[in-house]
This record gives structure tokens, C-alpha cells and sequence, in this order.
């Protein structure tokens, strides 16, 4: 837990009330991106006008149908634990999304059903990790995996990725990480915050160096494969390596497909002595996951599907108004995403410009911070997906405040001074 973040910063082992945290939690700090919406929260309820790009959660309404489903759910008493790791009904129906969706047919004992994908990568870990053993894990990434890995005592290896290669992970890069302490590679396609989709060709070259490892697994996050874009084809990590699929773990969840961030429903799929494993820690921690929001997560998955496609629709167009702005800004390099629905954006040249009011920006920290104070624009600084200098803008929001948004950027990041803006002002493309 980052120490700035507590009123009484504790150290441990010291007296006071910092004696009292473990060394775990004070390794780990609050997720960024749920920190900086939380504090664009509070300054939207202080009445200023702030447009947040920060969390990645999509603004439209979970479908009507869903939320019946939950409430049919709870009225016919469907209002108790489940099993550990998801009603069999539930199970089923992300049996049927497998099967469906990926054309991968599971047994129910292979499918683990959690509060949200961040709580089944959680189970996961718990489940495997030792003191020692290495998680590979491919930067920029997602802001909660190396917290969790150290959290559950695992050791994050980080590799890093190259924009100019697209933000896709290097099989060499791989090989050159992998030791015999390595329990799990960790995957994200399409990538959260890069958007990078990893062609099936390169997660078949990624499993090739794996399979000659066989203490390490793979886990692939899946959580944003609806939302490719361009028409582009991606796999499941699993359909692309088939043959290291008693390795595999796939995570999943209802979240962002289906616009269902807080009714918390993640889901996975793998080995069964692996889901067994992760179901223990479930009965152990919260014993299982709320049950009506398990009821509506199988209408999800299981009912009318015509959603998703013109919800991408949606989202490709937002992300086009979002670059065709965002090109124009002298301090940013923006490439498109092919998925997920974030924008990368480089800011290595505003690093050392100065602000109109006399600040140097020394590193993306304080250029996120610098956008929300002048722009009112929440985002997220690449020090949190451990890959600087970049911020991420989450474009999953309406049309209007993406302008609006992106807009308030370029102009403050035009207004400042000092060395190496590019004069792209009126670009296109
Ligand atoms: N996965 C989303 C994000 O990256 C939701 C918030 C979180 O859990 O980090 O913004």
C-alpha cells in the first residue's frame, strides 16, 4: 500500500498503528485506476467539471433482461451461498460460452465462477504461488496484476514490450525470462492498456517457448476478446496452443462484454485440479460469489447476444473521434488500438515542458496530474501499468465528453513550453 495513500503512514514491525499491517498490504498500493475515478468522483461532487478517461468501464446500461434475470432471481429465493465456485446452472452457462464463443468444450469441474476477473486471477495465484516463484508478466500491463502476484507472494517478472513492435511480446523476450522458478506466463489480449490483439500466430510461437518449461502455466485474460476492432481475428489463447491446454487457465468475465462492472462476475476455465485448488480459496475467503448476480451473469451469457457487436460498432467510432483529435496535439503520439478501449498515449514530450503556470513535468505522474488540474481530465499515468512515459484514456464514454475530453487535453498540453513539441497542429491522420 503506497504510504502517501494513509492518513497515519505505518511502517512494519515499528510501534503505532503501523505495527498492526502486514508486510503484504503494505507491499501493495490501492489500484490506480480505481484511485484516480475516485478522485474524479470527488471533484465532480465539489461541482467541478471533470470528464474521466480514467477507469476502464463501459457507459452503457447493463441490458434490461440481465437485471430482470437478477431480479427474478432473488424473488424466487435464489438468495443464498451457491457452491464455492459458482451454481451449476451458472457453470453451465459459461460452458455454453466457451462452446459458443471459442468453440472449446469444458466439463463443469473445469469452470471456476468469482466475484470479477480480478478476484478469480486472485484465487489463482493464491492457489499456486510459493514464496520464490516468478510470474512473467508482459509490460505495460494491467495495474493489478504485479500487486496481486506480490500480494499472494509471488515474485513478478517483468518483460517489456516495444511500441514500436505494437506492445506484442517477444517470444526471445520470453525464453530470455523464463527460469525454472517460473510458475505462470501471464497473458492480456486484446491488452489492457495497450490494446494490442496478439495474432493467434504469435500465441501459438509464445506456447512453443512455454510447452519446453513444464513447471510454467499459462493464464490468458481474455476479458476484452468482444472488443476487437477493424474486423480483425483473434483467438483464444487455448484454440491457438491446444496442446498445452492441461496448462492453460483462461479468465474471463461478464464485466466488460456485457456492461456489468459492479455485479462482480468472473469466471475461468481450466485444469481441474487447478479449479479445485482455486475453489478451496474461495470457500475460504468469500465463500462464493453473490448469487443473483450469478443468476443474471448466466442470462448474460446465455441469452440474446446482439448487443455486442453494435456496442464495438459503438466503441471503433468512439476511438476514431478520440485519435482524430488527439493526432492534432503537438506533445502526444497516439496509435490506434486494435481492442479493448484505451488509448496508449506517449507523452515523452512533455516530459521537462512547462506548464503555464511555471511547473516542469518530470514524468507522467505529473502529467496525469497536470491534465487533471488544468484540462479536468482524469487519466491514467503509465507508471501504474509499470511502462512510462504514457498516459491511458479509457474511451468508454459518449461521444460528447470524448470530444469534450480530448479537446481539454490538446489545448493544455499545446499550452506548454519548453523543449521538443512536434507542430502536428492540424494532421489528420
Ligand atoms: N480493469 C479496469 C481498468 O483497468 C477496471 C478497474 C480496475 O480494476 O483496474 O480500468
Amino acid at each position: 500500500m503506497a504510504q502517501s495513500q494513509l492518513n497515519d503512514p505505518p511502517q512494519a514491525g515499528e510501534g503505532g498503528p503501523g505495527a498492526m499491517l502486514g508486510r503484504r498490504v503494505l507491499g501493495i498500493k490501492l489500484s490506480p485506476t480505481i484511485a484516480m475515478s475516485e478522485r474524479a468522483a470527488r471533484m465532480r461532487e465539489a461541482g467541478k467539471d471533470v470528464i474521466s478517461m480514467a477507469v476502464g468501464e463501459l457507459d452503457f446500461d447493463t441490458p434490461a433482461h440481465v437485471v430482470e434475470s437478477a431480479d427474478a432471481a432473488a424473488k424466487r429465493g435464489f438468495t443464498r451461498y451457491t457452491a464455492p465456485d459458482g451454481a451449476p446452472f451458472v457453470k453451465d452457462a459459461v460452458r455454453e460460452k466457451f462452446l459458443r464463443d471459442n468453440d472449446l468444450s469444458f466439463g463443469r469441474e473445469e469452470i471456476h465462477v468469482a466475484s470479477g476477473c480480478k478476484q478469480v486471477i486472485h484465487n489463482a495465484f493464491a492457489a499456486t504461488l510459493d514464496p520464490g516463484d516468478e510470474v512473467v508478466i508482459f509490460t505495460p500491463s494491467w495495474v493489478s496484476y504485479i500487486d496481486i502476484v506480490e500480494f499472494c507472494g509471488g515474485t513478478p517478472v517483468v518483460v517489456e514490450t516495444r511500441p514500436e513492435e505494437g506492445f506484442l511480446p517477444d517470444p526471445a523476450g520470453l525464453e530470455a525470462a523464463l527460469t525454472p522458478r517460473t510458475k505462470w506466463v501471464l497473458l492480456n489480449s486484446p491488452n489492457n492498456p495497450t490494446g494490442a490483439v496478439y495474432p493467434a500466430a504469435l500465441l501459438a510461437r509464445l506456447a512453443d517457448v512455454v510447452a519446453a518449461h513444464p513447471r510454467a502455466m499459462v493464464m490468458s485474460d481474455e476479458i476484452y476478446e468482444h472488443l476487437v476492432f477493424d474486423r480483425a481475428p483473434r483467438q483464444s489463447f487455448m484454440v491457438a496452443a491446444p496442446a498445452l491446454r492441461p496448462r492453460t487457465l483462461i479468465v474471463n468475465g461478464v464485466s466488460k462484454t456485457y456492461a456489468m462492472t459492479g455485479w462482480r462476475v468472473g469466471f475461468a476455465a481450466g485444469p481441474r485440479w487447478l479449479i479445485d485448488a482455486m475453489a478451496c480459496v474461495q470457500s475460504q475467503t468469500a465463500g462464493s460469489s453473490n448469487s443473483p448476480a450469478q443468476a443474471a451473469a448466466a442470462t448474460a451469457l446465455t441469452g440474446d447476444q446482439s448487443e455486442i457487436p453494435r456496442w464495438r460498432q459503438v466503441l471503433e467510432r468512439r476511438r476514431d473521434l478520440a485519435m482524430e483529435i488527439l493526432r492534432r496535439c503537438g506533445r502526444l503520439d497516439v496509435r490506434a488500438p486494435g481492442g479493448a478501449f484505451y488509448i496508449y498515449a506517449d507523452v515523452s514530450r512533455c516530459i521537462g515542458a512547462i506548464t503555464p503556470g511555471g511547473a516542469t513535468l518530470a514524468d507522467d505522474d505529473a502529467v496525469a496530474e497536470y491534465l487533471l488540474d488544468a484540462a479536468h481530465v482524469a487519466t491514467v499515468a503509465g507508471s501504474a501499468f509499470a511502462f512510462s512515459p504514457f498516459v491511458r484514456l479509457s474511451f468508454a464514454l459518449d461521444e460528447g465528453r470524448i470530444a469534450a475530453a480530448c479537446e481539454r487535453i490538446v489545448a493544455a498540453l499545446d499550452a506548454l513550453t519548453g523543449p521538443d513539441a512536434r507542430d502536428n497542429r492540424g494532421a489528420s491522420s
